[in-house]
Order: C-alpha cells, then structure tokens, then sequence
C-alpha cells in the first residue's frame, strides 16, 4: 500500500509487515456533542484500519481522550460542575456515538488526565535539553531553537509572528512559544498530592514547577512515547490540526529524543462543509452525529464519507444525504432481490468478472486508500449483477452478491440482509394481485399493491412471480 504524506507530498510504501504498525489519531476534546465534521476523521480511519486488518496486517490503533483542556473548564465554570463530570458525560456520549457509526477498530484510548506523569517527564526532557524554559505563569516550548517548526503546515513564521494572539505572559520570548505547562494563579493547599486540586472548575496537579495543568500538545507526544517510543508510523488527524498541534508534537518530541522524524507518514483528512460553509458555533450549523443518523441511517453518513477521498474536503448538503441514504437503500434490495432470485433460479448462463473486481478494488485502496473509486467499482458491479439477474446461474449471483456485501462490511458498513419473512397477510393480499393481474383487472390489481406499500412492503414482479420484500 503506498499513502500519501502530508509533510513530504510523496506517496510512501507502507510496508506488510509482522509487527502492528503503530497508527495514532488525534481524539476528541470531550465538552460536547459530536458532529459530522468529527465523524469524517473516525469513520475514515475506520475504514482504513478495518481495510488494512482485511489484508493481514496487524494495527495497534490509539486514540487520546482530551479531557483537560480550556473548552471543558469553561463549560464545567458555566454549569458550575467538576470539570471531570463534564469530561465523562462527554466521553461516554463520544463512544456511544462510535458504536452508532460502527467505529470499533480503536485498539486502545488513552486519557489526558491519566497521563500526568508521562507529560511531566517529558517537560522535564525538554527543559534539560534547552528547549523549553519557565516563567511566572508556566513552562513554554522555545520555537525558534527548533529549525523546522512549520515545516508541515507550511508556515512562513515571520509573516506570522506580529499579529499572533495577545500575550498574558509578558516574560515569553517569542509570541509563537507555546505553552507545555500552566501553572495555577492562585496558591493550592490540600494535603492529598497525588489527586488533581480543582479550583474554579480548573483542575491542577502537583509538579516539580509548582501546581498546574498541561498545555494541549504535550498530551499527545507524551502518550504516543508510552505506547509507540519516540518514532512511530502513522499520525493522522483532520488537516486543520496541522497548525499548531501537529506542528508543535513534532517539535516536541523530536527535540526531546533527538531523533526524527516522529513519523514515517502523516495522513490529514479535509474538512467536512455545510453547504459549502464551514461549521461554526456563530453560523450555527453543526450538525450532530445524532442528528444525522436519526434522519439518513449511519450507513449513509459512511457512504457520504467514503465516496470522498480522505484528503479531500466533503460538503455536507441535504441532497448529497439524501443521495447516499438512498444508495444505501437500493444496496440493501439488491441483496435482498439477490438473495431470493438465486433461491428460485433454476437455469441461467454466464459469469461476473469478480476476479477483475477484486484487482480492481483492492489496487485502489492500495492506492491512498481511494475510497471513491473502490465504492465506484462496487456500485458498478451491482449494477451488472442487476442488469442480468434473470440470465445468470443462481450460484454466480450469490457469489456475487456476496462478494459485494463483503467489500462493504470491511470498510465498515453494516449490511445485514434484511428480514425477509413476510406474514401471511401480506403475502395473500399479494397472491390475490397475482389472481387481478391474470385477469387484466388492472385497477383491482393496483389498488392492492397501493394496500401493500401503505402496509410498509413493495412488490416486484419477477418470472417466478412476485417478489415482496419489506420496506427499509
Ligand atoms: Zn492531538
């Protein structure tokens, strides 16, 4: 399989090998609900990961839980709560989601807060190596020691220093320092140093710097460390964390090993867009996982995700919905039609290239994962399948319906076969259509499949007569 990378621009192999190749993905920060624009990232690794399990290699999949950050303690002072109430509300509301979207390939997810003393080693790392210094208010990363910072986003750091955020810690050196430790304005005393002291909804724990809490990025080096070591082989998060996150993890943790680079291959997923228009809490227009699924099925936000390349942004609109969740539809009655056509079939001829299929499929997703061409691929075969159903031999259809429904069960789909027990009422309101049609009453006839479709079944009619099938 060869990946594009993001910092290099070059499509790297990566290499089958014996051992699991270590995958990080940036996780949420838990303080609300999650939207469509988060689920592109973890359904995209998802797949990706389900993909390269399919093929016989192993992946340890990890994921970081933000669970102290600014955006928690602000909502945990608003509510008046523990910030840690809020963070697992918020935590378990993100796994819950997962499951509705069928995210299980997480091999482990790592919080923040249990990771104190990782964050803290590492700080100290650093400031042995002369890369990070104190202040009054806290520990910061010296930027300008590390050459490459902004070699990943890009950055032309000169053009952007002037104008970057309004200091509160006049003792900086450099306004793009950042932050690897804040330590607590106010005195703390408890006598219980081993738990986190919450003052104002702010959690802070002891350190050789005094009480504080740690800065965003250092979270993530600091775990990666304890399960991967200082190199690893794939980091992969949404394309707008290149800049700060992502440009500082590497500054962080290739300073503080001395080796680089962090990782062999950086995979960034574009944005999800809203009718053309990035979410944002003043436009108003997030769109919750939640919210989309009660209305077009987790399948289709998959398909919607999956019928984009990963780097490629998505633009959400009712339509494109709409469009997937009904190509998920028609996916669910052709196996179904599938399924009872090779059950009645007695002759037929010809064969599928599934074979063709299959190179075809599988050259794409080794190809950066082109996740569009492969759902291209497999919406064509269904499409021949369908073309020939009454022709082909009911062996080489379920072969190929099962083929089909495979393919999208390892990226991720859930397609059970719908149920396909039909009660009696309905199946004698369709024989006495069958009794209309032979007589060409036409309009009895209609008025009975209207009965059908209202009573939540269709009917097709098909050689071996008429095929029912309840309404997805
Ligand atoms: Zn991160």
């Amino acid at each position: 399989m060869r990946l594009q990378d993001s910092l290099s621009g070059k499509k790297i192999e990566l290499k089958k090998t014996s051992k699991p190749i270590k995958l990080f993905v940036c996780g949420p920060t838990v303080y609300d609900k999650t939207h469509i624009g988060h689920a592109r990232t973890y359904v995209a690794f998802d797949a990706f990961v389900q993909y390269l399990r399919y093929t016989g290699q192993k992946v340890f999949y990890l994921i970081n839980i933000t669970d102290v950050d600014d955006k928690i303690i602000a909502k945990a002072q608003q509510e008046q709560k523990n910030p840690f109430e809020i963070a697992e509300f918020f935590e378990n509301d993100f796994h819950q989601t997962e499951k509705i979207l069928n995210i299980e390939s997480v091999t482990k997810y790592a919080r923040a807060s249990d990771h104190i003393k990782e964050i803290i080693a590492q700080i100290k790392v650093l400031i042995k190596r002369g890369y990070a210094y104190e202040t009054q208010h806290g520990i910061y990363f010296k930027v300008k020691k590390f050459k490459n910072y902004g070699k990943l986003s890009k950055q032309n750091l000169n053009a952007l220093r002037p104008g970057w955020r309004i200091d509160i810690d006049p003792e900086k050196k450099d306004p793009l320092d950042f932050a690897l430790w804040k330590k607590s304005a106010s005195e703390i005393k408890t006598s219980d140093k081993k738990q986190p002291a919450i003052v104002d909804s702010e959690p802070f724990w002891k350190s050789p710097w005094g009480w504080g809490r740690p800065g965003w990025h250092i979270e993530d080096t600091a775990i990666t460390e304890k399960y991967f070591g200082v190199q690893y082989d794939i980091h992969g998060g949404a394309a707008e964390l290149k800049f700060p996150h992502h440009e500082s993890e590497i500054a962080q943790q290739e300073s503080a090993s001395g080796k680089k680079p962090l990782v062999k291959i950086w995979m960034h997923t574009g944005v999800l867009l809203v009718g053309g228009q990035k979410m944002s809490k003043s436009l108003k227009n997030f769109i919750t996982v939640d919210d989309f699924v009660s209305k077009y099925g987790s399948n289709a936000l998959r398909l919607m995700i999956l019928n984009h390349s990963y780097h490629s942004p998505v633009d959400y609109t009712d339509e494109t919905a709409q469009a997937a969740h009904n190509n998920i539809i028609s996916l669910m009655q052709f196996l179904l039609k599938a399924d009872f056509v090779s059950k009645h079939q007695k002759e037929g001829f010809g064969s599928l290239p599934l074979k063709e299929f299959e190179k075809q499929i599988t050259e794409s997703l080794d190809d950066d994962f082109n996740t569009p061409k492969a759902m291209g691929l497999l919406f064509e075969l269904v499409n021949r399948i369908e073309s020939s159903i009454y022709t082909l031999p009911a062996g080489e259809i379920k072969k190929a319906a099962r083929f089909v429904q495979k393919y999208f069960e390892i990226l991720g789909f859930v397609l059970p076969v719908p149920e396909s027990e039909i009660p009696d009422k309905i199946f004698n309101l369709a024989s006495e259509r069958e009794e209309f049609r032979g007589n060409k009453q036409f309009i009895k006839a209609d008025a009975l499949r209207n009965e059908i479709n209202e009573l939540g079944y269709s009917v097709e009619d098909t050689p071996f007569g008429p095929f029912v099938r309840k309404d997805i």
